[in-house]
């Protein structure tokens, strides 16, 4: 078998760290071989709900299971970590500015930049789901002096899995037949996903759907999909949520498939024009345990405007973040 793997999840006694914690620790992300250790990061008013999961996971009895921790010191829960999903944040509660929810996030990424920096392993992974995620991805990354900007991450996963299925079941195939789509920009309303790539068991999606509908229904529908989750099911997304952090964390470490590619925010190196150090959308592929921008891709006018239009929003909470002082 493999050398055990640590992986810290923040915010773990929340409904997604809930969700999350069971898959890890019957090895959906480092594979049947790997024993892993759990270390879980809460504040002080949800460490009770961590110890309870730490029961529970004890109690399923987990072959690959070596340890859980649970703590609210963030170089504790860091300690020698191999990958860690940040998923704890501070949700915008009535009445509250961006530049307050960028400040209130900040003062929770910043440090555990910082933290991640002087205790995690040497390969550490990071995978930020917690919203704002690209911007709070952003402030980690330029928290944590010495780590590798590529070490840091935003999930973008879940809408990358949301195209996916939504253009399957719109065509009723299986979504294993889906391949190419891809997220540009911001974990937001201002995402864009794209389907002028994907293929649909080896055929172009654009010759089997029509323009109109992916316009209408499917870039609105895929943007919302959080907003619909809400509205049907009474509270937001969690078990899509934590399966896609899986699958971007399964990926990163695991290498993606052939010449298939999968969709994840990462600090841009100026590729399609993104600003440089921006954290944003695209396709990527992952090699080695690195992440790669797919390149070569040919935009046509609609899908520049919407990556622009969605850069913009990026580019403006950078703005705000520096100007409150948080970069
Ligand atoms: P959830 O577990 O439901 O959500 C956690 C975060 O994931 C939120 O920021 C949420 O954003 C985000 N998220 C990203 N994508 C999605 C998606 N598609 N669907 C739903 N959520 C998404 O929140 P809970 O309130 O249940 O749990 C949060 C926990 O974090 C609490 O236990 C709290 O104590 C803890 N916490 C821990 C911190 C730490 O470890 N230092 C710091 C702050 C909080 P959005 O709000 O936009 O839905």
């Amino acid at each position: 078998s493999q050398p055990p793997r640590t992986i810290t999840v923040t915010g773990a006694g929340g409904q997604i760290g809930y969700a999350l914690l069971f898959r890890i620790a019957s090895g959906a992300i480092y594979g049947q071989d790997t024993p892993v250790s759990l270390r879980l990061l809460e504040i002080p008013a949800g460490l009770r709900s961590a110890e309870g999961a730490a029961l529970e996971l004890t109690d399923c009895a987990f072959p690959l299971l070596r340890s859980v921790e649970v703590s609210d010191d963030a170089d504790t829960a860091f300690a020698g970590a191999d990958a860690a999903l940040l998923v704890g944040a501070r949700p915008r509660s009535a009445g509250m500015e961006r530049g307050d929810l960028l400040e209130a996030n900040a003062a929770i990424f910043g440090p555990q930049g910082a933290a991640i920096a002087r205790s995690a392993g040497p390969d550490v992974r990071v995978v930020v789901v917690g919203n704002p995620a690209n911007t709070n991805a952003l402030i980690a990354a330029a928290h944590a002096d010495g780590v590798p900007p590529g070490r840091f991450s935003a999930m973008t996963r879940l809408d990358h899995n949301r195209a996916s299925g939504i253009l399957a079941a719109h065509l009723a195939v299986p979504v294993s037949d889906i391949d190419g789509v891809t997220i540009w920009g911001n974990h937001s309303a201002t995402q864009y996903p794209d389907i002028t790539r994907a293929t649909v068991g080896g055929a172009s999606a654009i010759d089997l759907v029509d323009a109109e509908w992916i316009r209408e229904r499917f870039i609105p529908r895929v943007a919302g999909r959080g907003a619909e989750i809400i509205s049907v099911r009474g509270s937001s997304s969690v078990g899509s949520a934590a399966s896609a952090a899986i699958d971007h964390l399964h990926d990163w470490v695991d290498g993606t498939p052939g010449t298939s590619w999968t969709s994840a925010a990462i600090v841009s190196d100026g590729s399609y024009g993104v600003p440089e150090g921006l954290v944003s959308s695209f396709p990527v592929r992952s090699v080695d345990g690195e992440w790669r921008i797919v390149d070569g891709i040919e935009l046509d006018e609609f899908s520049r405007a919407r990556i622009d239009a969605s850069v913009a929003e990026l580019i403006d909470e950078r703005e705000q973040t520096r100007s409150l002082g948080l970069l």
